[in-house]
């Protein structure tokens, strides 16, 4: 039986012995939960912290960020390789999320801040010991960002915030917060700055919000703002710097654009699997054509997403974040193939494909749960045709 093995995931790109040996750690541990994710779909509940901790004992915490702080220092291009290769063979999201929380844009976001926030934050999240959600969209606000309620105050040596954030990916289970807030109620994005919330300050509270389809075992939830006082040391950029803001959330992108690839290819393995197993007419059914060609198609989307994934990677070498065009495109077609593979092997499973005894009917779930996740695919065609043609930009405001 034939199913292409980790060994030879590296095709077409060359990867150091190092991010070899990365990838080996992140395949093996992945693998490791992978039946505990089938568990943390069903229940909706998933232990983050035992999480974190495996993750961290694999060395797999903080991975891009600086080692002044105690970060790996390593690259961006090493963040796409764990990520892709942890959900690769864990099936399941919630592995990589240690990564995302203490290497992904809300920690990366604290880096543009000054020393005093920095030092007061990163190590202790790079270590793991608290964990950094990103809070953007708002219950009236998603992709229009730049339209974004919730506001912050300078009183004294503090920001008042109040405003609420919905969505919020480990909402409740993080102890910080990388708010996107508008200051001073300047309109559009030249009001829009951020600040980070520790968990526990008085006025601030978290509910769990709708119950999702995939993607399941942390709360995407809601967050509620209430006079809440926090540090004017807390801020991370102020107003002005949307642009400054918006580079370090490329690396939200690159997480997404690894998860696609992941999650792809733990759909063509099922499929693999499977179609060499099951018999109909008489045959495997690996021996019909269609089927045969099937796994064909999903291999190319898949090495088209490696190489586009990796790329966004080694965008950021010599930079902290990797390229806004790279990330972008990254997420787009990975969204798209995504969704594609995991349907395509689902299809593949026949029945089975749709019962709890597969897993590929909670990765084509977790698929179409993470398309909209850092950006929709209509806005990142807005981004990219923007970037094509600069000079015909049409404005997404209306009036
Ligand atoms: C699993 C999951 C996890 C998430 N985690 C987080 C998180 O941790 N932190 C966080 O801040 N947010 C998070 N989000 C929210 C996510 O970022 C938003 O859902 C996303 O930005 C889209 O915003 P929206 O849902 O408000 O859709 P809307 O902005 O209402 O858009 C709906 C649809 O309208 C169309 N549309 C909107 N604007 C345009 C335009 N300008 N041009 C063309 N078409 C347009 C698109 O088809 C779009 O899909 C998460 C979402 C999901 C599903």
């Amino acid at each position: 039986m034939s199913v292409v093995g980790p060994d030879q995931l590296a095709a077409g790109f060359s990867l150091t012995p190092d991010q070899l040996d990365l990838q080996q750690r992140a395949l093996a541990v992945g693998r490791e939960l992978r039946e505990d994710g089938a568990e943390w779909d069903r229940v909706d509940l998933a232990p983050y912290r035992q999480v974190c901790e495996r993750m961290r004992e694999a060395g797999l915490l903080g991975i891009t960020m600086p080692t002044e702080y105690g970060g790996r220092g390593e690259t961006a291009l090493d963040y796409v390789v764990a990520v892709s290769s942890l959900i690769r063979t864990a099936q399941t999201w919630i592995a990589p999320e240690p990564l995302f929380c203490t290497t992904g844009p809300g920690v990366s976001m604290i880096l543009l801040g000054d020393e005093p926030v920095r030092r007061k934050y990163l190590p202790e999240i790079v270590a793991g010991h608290l964990g950094c959600a990103i809070a953007l969209t708002e219950p009236n606000h998603g992709s229009d960002l730049t339209y974004l309620e919730t506001t912050a105050h300078r009183d004294g040596d503090h920001y008042v915030i109040n405003g609420s954030k919905s969505y919020i990916t480990g909402s409740g289970v993080n102890e910080l917060y990388a708010t996107f807030v508008r200051f001073d109620d300047i309109p559009g994005g030249r009001g829009v700055g951020a600040l980070v919330v520790e968990a526990d300050t008085p006025g601030f509270t978290t509910t769990k919000g709708p119950e999702f389809i995939g993607d399941r075992g942390i709360p995407h939830g809601d967050l509620h703002f209430d006079d809440v006082r926090v540090p004017a040391e807390n801020l991370i950029v102020g107003a002005g710097q949307f642009a400054r803001l918006m580079s370090a959330f490329n690396m939200e992108r690159l997480h997404n654009a690894s998860l696609c690839l992941g999650l792809a290819e733990a759909a063509y393995d099922e499929a693999a699997t499977f179609v060499q197993n099951r018999q109909s007419f008489g045959r495997d059914i690996i021996e019909f054509q269609s089927v045969y060609h099937s796994l064909a198609e999903m291999w190319v989307k898949i090495e088209a997403q490696r190489l586009l994934a990796y790329r966004a990677g080694a965008s950021a070498e010599g930079g902290r974040f990797p390229q806004a065009h790279d990330v972008t495109v990254a997420k787009l077609h990975g969204s798209k193939i995504m969704t594609e593979v995991t349907m395509a092997s689902l299809e593949l499973h026949g029945g089975y494909g749709v019962t709890t005894d597969y897993p590929i009917q909670r990765i084509h779930r977790d698929a179409i749960t993470s398309v909209v996740a850092g950006g929709a695919p209509a806005v990142l065609k807005n981004s990219i045709a923007a970037m094509l043609f600069p000079d015909r930009r049409f404005p997404q405001t209306k009036g």
